[in-house]
C-alpha cells in the first residue's frame, strides 16, 4: 500500500498555518501500521493541484487530499481533480440540503456559492462533514482509493476516523490499548519490551514519551478477532508481570483525564493554589469531564500579598526565605487545606523566566503536595521558555499527586 497526503492550500506554504493535518494523518496512519510513503502541499492554483495529482496517479494507490472544498473561488481541489480525469462536476441532491439545512439550523445566511460544496465528481461518494458545510469526496479509480477532506481540523479529524480509517482497514479488525506508565524512562521500558518474547507478529507495540510519563501503545490487527483479543491479553499480562509497580492505568489520553478518574473512583477531592503555574494545573483537570465531583478549588496567588491575604502565607516566611522557597510552598498548601479541607491540596511556587532577577533561578520550582497532615515537597529547576517550564511544573504536580495517591492508598482496579 503506497499513501500520498496532499495539502492544498496557499495559507502552508506561506508559513501562515502551520500544517496540522498531514502531522495528525501521518500519526493516525502509523498507528495502524501503515506508512505513509509521500507527502506533497500545494498552493491553491488549478494547474498545480491537477499536477499533483497526476503525480501521485503515478506513485501512490492510496491518495488522501486535504483543503480546497470551500465555497470560495479558490477552493479548487474538486475542480482539478475533474479537469484531470475530464470530468465535469454534478450537484449532490443530498448534500445540497444538508448543506441548506446545516445554514438553517445554525442560523446563517447561505450564499449562492455554497452549493459549490455539494459538487461532486461522477462516481464519487459524498463523506458526510457533521462539523460543517463542506462534504468530502471518496472516489475508487482503477483500483486506487481517492478521499477528499476539507481543510479545517475540527471537520476533517471526525472524517478521517469514522469513515477513512475503516476504509484503509476493511476486513481487519483492531484493538488499540493503552498501558499508562509512569516513573519508567522511555529507554528503560523499551529495553523491557524488547525482552519480552514478542510472538505476535499481528500486534505491534510502541512506547510514547510525554512529559514524566510514558505510554504503551499495542496495537493490533488481524481478521479474526477472538484470536487477537487472547493474544492481546496475554500479552498485556506478561508486559503487567514485568512493570505492575509503574502501571498507572489503562487507556487514559492524558496525565489529568487519569488523576480525575481515580479522584472519582475513590472519592476524594483536591484543591490547588498555584503561583508559577498560573491556573495551568486548574485549567487542564477541569479540561476533564467529571471533573466538577472532585475539584474543589483553584485560586491563582501570583502576587506576593494575594499568598498572604488568600492562604495565609506569613509575610516573616516570605521576607526570610523567598518567595520561591520550600517554606512557602508548604505554608500556601498548610493555608490551602485550612480554608478548604481537601483530602489533597496542591501548590506551585517558582520562576519561569525569561528575565532573571538577582539571586534567582529560572526554572526553579517548588511542588507542595499536602494532605493527611502531611506535606510532601519537590524542588525542580527545569529548562526551556517560559511556556514549557510552566507546563513542566504543571505536570510534574500532577504525576506526584498521582503516585501519591496510589502510594497511600492500594487500588485493585483502575
Ligand atoms: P472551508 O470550507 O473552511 O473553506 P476548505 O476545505 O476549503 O474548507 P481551506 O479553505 O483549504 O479548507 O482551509 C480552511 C482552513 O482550514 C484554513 O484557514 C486553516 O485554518 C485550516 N487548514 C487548512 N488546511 C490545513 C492543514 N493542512 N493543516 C491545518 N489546518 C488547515
Amino acid at each position: 500500500m503506497k499513501v500520498e497526503i496532499i495539502n492544498v492550500g496557499t495559507e502552508i506554504l506561506l508559513g501562515s498555518i502551520v500544517n496540522t493535518n498531514s502531522v495528525y494523518i501521518c500519526k493516525k496512519l502509523v498507528e495502524h501500521n501503515i506508512i505513509p510513503t509521500f507527502q506533497t502541499s500545494v498552493v491553491d492554483d488549478l494547474e498545480l493541484v491537477k499536477n499533483a495529482f497526476q503525480i501521485a496517479f503515478e506513485r501512490a494507490n492510496i491518495i488522501i487530499v486535504t483543503g480546497g472544498l470551500g465555497p470560495t473561488e479558490d477552493d479548487l481541489t474538486k475542480e482539478s481533480l475533474a479537469k484531470l480525469l475530464n470530468e465535469n462536476l454534478e450537484i449532490d441532491e443530498t448534500a445540497k440540503n444538508e448543506i441548506f439545512n446545516y445554514f438553517l439550523s445554525n442560523n446563517k445566511k447561505m450564499t449562492d456559492n455554497n452549493y459549490k460544496q455539494a459538487l461532486k465528481l461522477k462516481n464519487s461518494d459524498i463523506i458526510p462533514n457533521k462539523n460543517g458545510t463542506a462534504p468530502g469526496l471518496f472516489l475508487e479509480l482503477n483500483g486506487n482509493k481517492i478521499f477528499l477532506l476539507p481543510g479545517p481540523p475540527s471537520e476533517l479529524i471526525p472524517m478521517f476516523e469514522e469513515y477513512v480509517l475503516p476504509k484503509l482497514l476493511t476486513d481487519k479488525h483492531l484493538i488499540v490499548k493503552t498501558i499508562n506508565t509512569i516513573g519508567i524512562g522511555e529507554s528503560e521500558l523499551e529495553t523491557i519490551l524488547r525482552k519480552i518474547d514478542m510472538k505476535y507478529p499481528e500486534i505491534n507495540i510502541a512506547t510514547y514519551a510525554s512529559y514524566g510519563y510514558v505510554e504503551i501503545k499495542l496495537i493490533g490487527e488481524s481478521d479474526n478477532l477472538i484470536d487477537l483479543k487472547t493474544k492481546m491479553s496475554h500479552l498485556i499480562n506478561i508486559i503487567e508481570s514485568k512493570i505492575h509497580d509503574r502501571i498507572y492505568g489503562f487507556d487514559y489520553s492524558s496525565l489529568e483525564e487519569m488523576l480525575v478518574d481515580k479522584l472519582i473512583r475513590l472519592n476524594l477531592n483536591i484543591s490547588i493554589a498555584e503561583s508559577v503555574t498560573g491556573g495551568i494545573i486548574t485549567s487542564k483537570i477541569t479540561s476533564i469531564s467529571g471533573a466538577s465531583k472532585v475539584f474543589n478549588r483553584g485560586i491563582i496567588t501570583y502576587s506576593v500579598e494575594s499568598k498572604v491575604e488568600e492562604l495565609g502565607v506569613k509575610i516573616d516566611t516570605i521576607n526570610k526565605y523567598g518567595v520561591v522557597s520550600e517554606q512557602v510552598a508548604f505554608e500556601m498548601a498548610q493555608g490551602l487545606f485550612k480554608r478548604t479541607n481537601s483530602n489533597y491540596c496542591i501548590t506551585t511556587t517558582g520562576f519561569a523566566g525569561p528575565e532573571v532577577e538577582r539571586g534567582k533561578k529560572i526554572g526553579e520550582n517548588y511542588v507542595c503536595i499536602f494532605s493527611n497532615n502531611k506535606a510532601n515537597i519537590f524542588y525542580n529547576q527545569f529548562k526551556g521558555s517560559r511556556k514549557e517550564i510552566q507546563e513542566k511544573i504543571a505536570n510534574f504536580a500532577l504525576n506526584k499527586l498521582i503516585v501519591q495517591i496510589n502510594n497511600e492508598l492500594t487500588l485493585n482496579n483502575f
